[in-house]
């Protein structure tokens, strides 16, 4: 298992399990604290083969150095990270995708998930990447048509992808919520269900360019639903998006930076992917980059 000292107290995890295990009545001083922030998502390419209209990603063909990547995912390791989460774009167009994951798993001891449109696998990828991922996420966002209206793909083909991604890793799935998916939830939810998916994560459109974030009513629906949810899947939740919802936040001592940081794939690092505000990591490394960000953030938190 792998340990991690924060204001939260001392924290065990087994990324082979998902074993969580937090100590929360041994509570050491600052210094101890593990500097590098508990989950880093990363951008490794801004090229993908789809067109959601909500999509956030920069329309450029951005990607990550691979070598200057592993020695930034190396310090995290080193400085606590528990876990790296790939995403894009769509990350299994990274040149070098299956290699990252393998050399990661093998060489850190950091949990390997990955965020995908899931279209993208086949017999061959799923054969590379085999023992290299502990988690996966699938962006379902609607059902049926709305899936295709969306995604621009056959509803059908992602739920045959799903069966794909269940022989791999846990995974979840991942859902945009705005005013044409809010009334697909429970349909979702059951397909979760039924394709044996462990976690349901639920992300509030964002304003994008030209695109408004959700809505106060489709909001209100959504707390509604969440409210009254009795399924076996685990509901999840970003922490930018959780106000007004009643979740469970061990960690709320370790916000901010402590808790989750962005690199994108221009090689910024970021508080999230929508936060405007990037320090370039460079050759200095990526732990000088959260020292530089860390005094740029207001709030103080981290
Ligand atoms: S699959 Fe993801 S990265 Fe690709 S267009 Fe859709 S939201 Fe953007």
């Amino acid at each position: 298992m792998k340990l991690r000292v924060g204001p939260s107290g001392v924290h065990f995890f087994d990324r082979t399990t998902g074993l969580n295990i937090l100590l929360d009545e041994v509570r050491l001083d600052r210094p101890h604290w593990s500097p590098a922030p508990r989950q880093v998502s990363i951008a490794l390419t801004n090229v993908c083969d789809l067109k959601c209209p909500y999509c956030y990603a920069p329309k450029n063909v951005d990607a990550l150095d691979f070598s200057r990547l592993l020695d930034w995912i190396t310090e995290l390791d080193e400085g606590g990270c528990l876990g790296v989460g790939f995403g894009g774009g769509e990350p299994t167009l990274y040149h070098r995708f299956a290699e990252l994951c393998s050399r990661v798993s093998h060489q850190t001891r950091l949990a390997v998930t990955f965020t995908t449109h899931g279209h993208g696998l086949d017999e061959g990828l799923l054969r590379d990447l085999r023992d290299t991922v502990h988690f996966v996420r699938v962006s379902v966002d609607g059902f049926g048509r709305t899936y295709e209206r969306l995604r621009g793909r056959p509803f059908a083909a992602i739920c045959r992808q799903l069966e794909m991604v269940r022989s791999l890793a846990p995974f979840g799935m991942n859902y945009v919520v705005n005013a044409l998916t809010v009334g697909d939830l429970d349909s979702v939810a059951a397909l979760a269900t039924e394709a044996g998916a462990v976690e349901f994560l639920l992300l509030p459109q964002r304003p994008v360019a030209g695109l408004r974030g959700i809505d106060s009513e489709t909001r209100q629906k959504l707390a509604t639903w969440v409210a009254r949810y009795q399924g076996n899947v685990r509901l999840a939740v970003s922490e930018t998006d959780a106000h007004g919802f009643r979740f469970c936040d061990p960690f709320a001592d370790e916000a901010g930076l402590s808790s989750y940081a962005h690199i994108d794939a221009s090689g910024s690092l970021r508080r999230s992917s929508y936060d405007s505000v990037g320090v370039g990591i460079g050759g200095s490394g990526v732990m000088r980059a959260l020292e530089v960000l860390r005094n740029h953030c207001e709030d103080g938190v981290s």
